[in-house]
């Protein structure tokens, strides 16, 4: 097996075998572009060096070997020499990019007879001694864990002892002294001396990174991005080149476009004499690229058309890092650029613009749940206009947060599970930080630049984000944030603007997005490929017509009792429920039939001719009904009755198992007039509306729970009748459906005798999956997640729909129903109808449309035309 390449042996398309750093650097070298010299180490060889209890075997190590010597004859020179020695930079190489591993060590390489030949081949005795001690350190905290601080406490007593401020003004000589000391703190900490043998570094260097693909950081990164936990790292080890060199090198990080919106225009900053990590650290503050311009013309344009070659080559916006060693350039990485769903959008229309990519392709390149960021609120220009203004900072990550300010991540993790909204504020973020970066709702750094860990993790998350506020200072461990004119605590409120990077005092009022140009032209194409048609879930005009602007085209599923919990309401419909005679809740009926009325017109309004579902009420009555004394004591009284009389009116409706108990069609069973109310509250808006001018409306009257037809039967012979009374009550008709909910079981595997009852099939994938597994929808959290953490199911069968189990159920319902009535209408409004894979499956399925929250719909839109392709 041959588990080491060359960067000249390997291509882009091997990233699984060589990660995606190892893939891109073969790639780069073979169209031609300045990649230092270096080889790659599988992924193979990874799963290899733990089937053999994490240690290299001999095998490995010989084709390490002679991949070495191949890098020394092409550079001329020797790895570990006195006089010209060969550095190399060892470094991760997942297949996706993951934050959490172990990262890089440059400068191996160095030992105590190598530095001076640096020194000697440098001409540059200060730089040798300068990349040793970056050498030790990196290497003590990368692959043998020993604290970072352990070195950096002696930099600082360094600096403070020769009262200087930056360790460029460190002379070669003190930099021999720390070399001495960072060795004694490796000895300390390792009870050995430092390695001085090159080939040993390298090989400790080899096991930390494929070690570090275990490390519970990134155990948990893996688990948040559903990255399969058996793909294993590759290493790359490549040649050193110097960005530290002087004034006339350099390195830096730049993207082809802006990640943040998207704008054709190089994008990134860099710094002089300077090593990649002093760009990422954020301790240096780096300048734009724009700059490197007029400071090395030919070297930025030279780099310009490597970023335009790449991109090309790529068809996609790329995150490249680059050196400068005395005025020549090298690139050490590209990759497909980090971005946010904005830039998403707008970067995939113009590339098909510009002609290097497909419409179909820009429809794959995002992910629809990306659009989520696209779809929240921002802040109000007022009320943002009159907020306090604290800091401005880098605009990392788009979006509004606000929320209390805490420093440590564990902190924001418990704020979360006491139901607070919280922001992350660190000096910068590390991969430790990750699971409180997902829990706050925006994070704030004093350092770092715009692709420091914090901005680029949260942009990944979709996070809003402010990073590199350098006007203020954070204490993490007295949790202020200082400013020239103010103190910010632990728990007060602050909110952050990712989009302008404002930071303000309190909480500001948010509003929804307006979305426009490139999105419409993206959604359009969207819509074109699209088969199934996507609607939503709504009961409020409200809620309609924000569904509608983000593209709904219809309700699929209205749920009428939320109009029951209107406080206005909640008398009468409490009245109906403790009614003893049908007399009695005709009357508490009477009065809630304008108010229904009302709200269906109101929302056939809002959704013109669009189609609008309706279902009938679904919970069991005593949902609605007081549970404290005090209400229920009110309630008697506004009643006319005793207080016992009704308490044990109210406890002879709680049942031991609601879900499974008096709700839905069971409701209309036993008190067919409140359906009787709801149909003919639903018929009589549909006529005046109709009289207003929508001539088309065509209600669609959905009964919920249905497990046998004859209930169906029932429940439709009671509905129609009331219906034909409003026709002759009105002397006029309209149009309408009757149709079910299939979302019990029973109902799946009858569905041909239940067709012919129905003009349409809406599945409740909810309760289908609550009935189908027997897990309770409400209880079933406690226990589900330790089913996805053994490994039993891959996801929450609620999040995304279970296709062998549950979606086999609606293949039988969709087979039998078509076959007993091919005119049947399919749709499904379940949550499962806003979650990309599951709307795949729909698609599949031969459905006629998914509905889903206002806020998925174009989620599931875009999800439905992936299907297509
Ligand atoms: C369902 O069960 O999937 C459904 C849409 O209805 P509800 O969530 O209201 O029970
Ligand atoms: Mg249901």
């Amino acid at each position: 097996d041959k588990y080491v390449y060359s960067f000249s042996e390997g291509s882009k398309e091997m990233k699984s075998l060589l990660g995606g750093k190892g893939a891109n650097l073969a790639e780069m070298t073979n169209i031609g572009l300045p990649v230092p010299p270096g080889f790659t180490i599988t992924t193979k060889a990874c799963n290899r060096f733990y089937e053999e209890g994490q240690e290299l075997w001999q095998e490995l190590l010989d084709e390490i070997h002679i991949h070495l010597n191949g890098v020394e004859e092409r550079i001329g020179k020797v790895f570990g020499d006195e006089k010209n020695p060969l550095l190399f930079s060892v470094r991760s190489g997942a297949v996706f990019s993951m934050p959490g591993m172990m990262d890089t060590i440059l400068n191996l390489g160095l030992n105590d007879r190598a530095v001076k030949g640096l020194a000697v081949s440098t001409g540059n005795e200060r730089f040798a001694y300068d990349s040793y001690r970056r050498f030790i350190q990196m290497f003590s905290d990368v692959a043998m864990g020993i604290p970072k601080v352990r070195f950096e406490s002696l930099l600082e007593d360094m600096k403070e002892e020769r009262n200087v401020t930056l360790d460029t003004e460190l002379t070669a000589e003190d930099l021999k002294k720390l070399v001495e000391q960072y060795k004694k703190v490796y000895l300390e900490e390792q009870r050995k001396p430092f390695p001085q043998d090159p080939i040993k570094q390298l090989e400790l260097a080899i096991k930390a990174v494929f070690a570090s693909w275990n490390n519970p950081r990134a155990i948990v990164y893996r688990k948040l991005n559903d990255i399969p936990h058996d793909l294993g790292t590759a290493v790359n080890v490549q040649s050193m080149v110097f960005g530290n060199m002087g004034e006339t090198s350099g390195t830096g990080v730049a993207f082809t476009r802006n990640p943040a919106d998207g704008e054709n225009k190089l994008f990134g900053e860099f710094l002089m004499n300077a090593q990649g990590e002093d760009v990422v650290a954020g301790i240096r503050t780096p300048n734009t690229i724009d700059k490197l311009k007029e400071i090395m013309p030919e070297a930025y344009n030279q780099f310009a058309e490597a970023t335009q070659k790449l991109e090309h080559h790529y068809k996609d916006m790329q995150d490249i890092e680059f050196t400068i060693e005395n005025k020549k350039l090298y690139l050490l990485q590209t990759r497909a650029g980090k971005r946010t769903a904005q830039a998403a959008v707008n970067v995939a229309v113009d590339l098909v613009d510009e002609g290097l990519i497909e419409k179909e392709e820009a429809l794959l390149r995002i992910d629809p749940n990306q659009l989520n960021q696209l779809l929240h609120p921002t802040f109000d220009e007022k009320a943002l206009n009159s907020a306090e203004l604290i800091v401005k900072g880098l605009p990392a990550s788009p979006g509004a947060a606000s929320g209390k300010v805490y420093f440590h991540a564990d902190d924001v993790m418990e704020a979360k599970a006491r139901g607070e909204r919280s922001i992350l504020v660190r000096q910068e973020t590390s991969p430790e930080d990750i699971e409180g970066m997902v829990a706050a709702e925006g994070i704030l750094t004093s350092r770092g630049g715009m692709t420091s860990h914090a901005a680029v993790v949260a942009r990944g998350m979709g996070k809003c984000c402010v990073a590199g506020c350098s006007d203020i200072r954070v204490d993490e461990v007295n949790k202020v944030i200082k400013t020239r004119y103010k103190e910010i605590h632990e728990g007060d409120y602050i909110s952050l603007d990712g989009s302008t990077g404002m930071v303000y005092v309190g909480e500001i009022k948010k509003v929804r997005p307006e979305l426009s140009g490139k999105f419409d032209k993206f959604m359009n194409w969207v819509d074109n490929i699209r088969r199934l048609k996507v609607r939503t879930n709504a009961d409020t005009p409200r809620d309609a017509a924000q569904a509608v602007a983000f593209g709904a085209e219809g309700i699929g599923l209205c749920r009428t009792e939320h109009m029951f919990f209107d406080d206005a309401r909640i008398p009468a419909v409490r009245r109906m429920i403790v009614s003893n005679t049908v007399e009695q809740r005709k009357k508490a009926l009477d009065e809630l039939l304008p108010m229904q009325r009302k709200d269906f017109y109101e929302i056939f309004k809002v959704m013109e001719d669009r189609p609008v579902t309706v279902r009938l009420l679904d919970p069991p009555l005593h949902e609605f009904l007081p549970s404290n004394d005090e209400d229920i004591m009110e309630l008697a009284k506004s009643m006319g009755i005793v207080y016992s009389e009704l308490k044990e009116r109210i406890e002879s409706l709680s049942e031991f198992n609601p879900m499974l108990g008096h709700r839905g069609c069971r409701l209309a069973v036993t008190y067919p007039e409140i359906y009787r109310m709801q149909a003919r509250a639903i018929i009589e808006a549909a006529i005046d509306i109709k009289i207003d001018g929508y001539e088309n409306i065509t209600p669609e009257i959905m009964i919920p729970l249905v497990g046998d037809s004859n209930e169906l039967k029932y429940v439709k012979s009671e509905i129609v009748e009331e219906i034909n009374l409003v026709f002759e009550e009105r002397k006029t008709k309209v149009n309408y459906l009757i149709g079910t909910m299939i979302e019990i079981p029973r109902a799946c595997v009858t569905a041909d005798e239940i067709a012919k009852e129905a003009e349409f099939f809406s599945f409740g994938t909810n309760d289908l999956t609550q009935m189908g597994f027997g897990f309770s929808r409400d209880d079933s959290g406690k226990f589900l997640n330790e089913y996805v953490e053994k490994g039993i199911f891959e996801k929450s069968p609620f999040e995304v729909l279970d296709r062998d189990g549950i979606g086999k159920l609606m293949k039988i319902a969709v087979d039998l129903g078509l076959k007993a009535n091919n005119k049947i209408h399919l749709g499904i409004c379940g949550e499962h109808g806003g979650e990309p894979s599951s709307v795949e499956f729909c698609h599949q399925l031969g459905l006629d449309y998914v509905s889903c929250s206002p806020f998925r719909v174009p989620i599931a839109r875009l999800a439905a035309a992936q299907a297509v392709l």
